[in-house]
């Protein structure tokens, strides 16, 4: 079956950043955002290495689970290769459809919207401390979008060999139209002004340029990365454009693979989640965008953090980053301590994990350094922190004893070990 989308699409570098680090695939019926992350620019090659293996891996597989997977375990060989892309990693939101059905695999805190007769509405839930607070009720959902550590993530492509994949499968209905985008979007606009422009603009390449200049306008703190996809409406005829693309179904949409309809006593949760129907047991699992987020799971769940704040017409702003790489020295219990992570707290949620306490008291130091100390010490590495710590000892601890050694002179000694073994 062959089936005709219109889609647009629009990216953005913004008005701050140096690197444009999104990525956008727009190979009908696959489409995909995915924004990168990373020390030196790496991000770019992150997000870029996400959308070729994902859409390579749907050349010739029939599970977007396992191919988001294997971009996953991609990314993450790359970064163990190449020192240079070291902490590396990214978002994904992908949607691979036919006709009447779609799937949304999604990791990290892009995102998938519907627009369904004028409503707009969230396909996705955002991997995120952030979120996971307005879950638990500790945040106003309303605060979420604006929130300074918005963009700390608890899930990205690249940071472990293995990684939890939502994927949800959508019915479809004759001109619902779907908007995958990255957090420069979000981040800078309101959902009320996205439904807007998606109602108004009738292209879908307009809307999605459309939506990248508001984000601009807004500030463009981000990137910012819109793909915009029209599914067909049987009753308007084909007027193929130049945004317009023809593609045969994939395998997998060739029988009805949703678990029920869509819309009904809930319209504005459309998501229908099921199990990812991937042949072999996968380690990758479904996860329900309306239940409870799982409590972090150990070291795993490690957070990723914004580092980068850039303040702008007296508004701040955070790119995602991975802490998966970062540390910092700190102190526990009035001792000196090395953490993974980033120092601080969102909403009384620790966003460092303690590795380990020194035998160091930090009220032994100098005013300056336990002043640097309670903000954190920021390391490159946890070796770095180690470095850190140990030239803090020496501000307590003389190599040299600071007085003139007593002249007792220290002769060798007729047992000495050094001699040279018997022949
Ligand atoms: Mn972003």
């Amino acid at each position: 079956m062959t089936v005709t989308f219109k889609w647009g699409a629009c990216s953005e570098i913004g008005l701050v950043r140096q690197v444009n680090e999104d990525s956008k695939l727009t190979e009908p019926p696959l489409f995909a955002v995915a924004d990168g992350m990373g020390g030196h620019a790496s991000g770019d090659v992150a997000s870029a290495i996400a959308v070729e293996v994902l859409e390579a891996e749907l050349r010739k597989s029939d599970s977007i689970a396992d191919a988001v997977h294997n971009a996953n375990k991609a990314i993450f060989q790359r970064a163990a290769k190449e020192p240079d892309l070291t902490g590396m990693g990214t978002t994904l939101t992908a949607m691979w459809a036919d006709e009447r059905s779609a799937q949304i695999a999604h990791v990290g805190d892009s995102r998938a919207y519907l627009l369904r007769d004028g409503h707009l509405s969230r396909l996705t839930t955002d991997h995120t401390v952030v979120n996971r607070l307005v879950q638990q009720g500790r945040i106003m959902p309303e605060d979420a979008d604006r929130h300074p550590q918005r963009s700390y993530l608890e899930r990205a492509l690249g940071v472990d060999p293995e990684v939890e994949v939502d994927v949800h499968v959508l019915d479809m209905l004759p001109g619902d139209r779907v908007l995958l985008c990255s957090d420069g979007l979000f981040g800078m606009i309101d959902d009320d002004l996205i439904q807007n422009v998606m109602t108004m603009e009738t292209s879908p390449q307009r809307a999605a340029e459309r939506l990248c200049e508001e984000a601009v306008h807004a500030g463009g703190n981000d990137n910012v990365t819109t793909v915009i996809v029209d599914f067909p409406d049987p009753d308007s005829s084909p007027t193929p454009g130049s945004t317009t693309r023809s593609f045969t179904t994939p395998a997998h949409a060739s029988g009805p693979t949703a678990t029920g309809p869509l819309g009904g006593a809930n319209p504005t949760s459309p998501v229908q989640t099921v199990t990812p129907p991937a042949p072999a047991p996968s380690p990758i699992r479904s996860s329900s965008t309306s239940g409870p987020r799982q409590e972090p799971r150990g070291s795993r769940l490690l957070l990723w953090v914004a580092v980068a704040v850039v303040v702008l017409g007296g508004g701040a702003f955070l790119a995602n980053m991975s802490i998966k790489g970062s540390w910092y020295v700190g102190v526990d219990s009035g001792q000196v301590a090395v953490f993974n992570g980033v120092p601080g707290k969102v909403a009384g949620f620790e966003l460092g994990e303690l590795k380990n306490r020194t035998e160091l008291q930090a009220d032994t130091l100098p005013d300056l350094y336990q002043g640097r100390l309670e903000e954190g010490i920021k390391a490159n590495s946890r070796t770095d922190a180690r470095a850190i710590v140990a030239d803090l000892e020496k501000l307590v601890t003389p190599a040299v004893p600071p007085t003139p050694a007593p002249d007792t002179e220290t002769s060798p000694g007729a047992e000495s070990p050094a001699g040279p073994p018997p022949a």
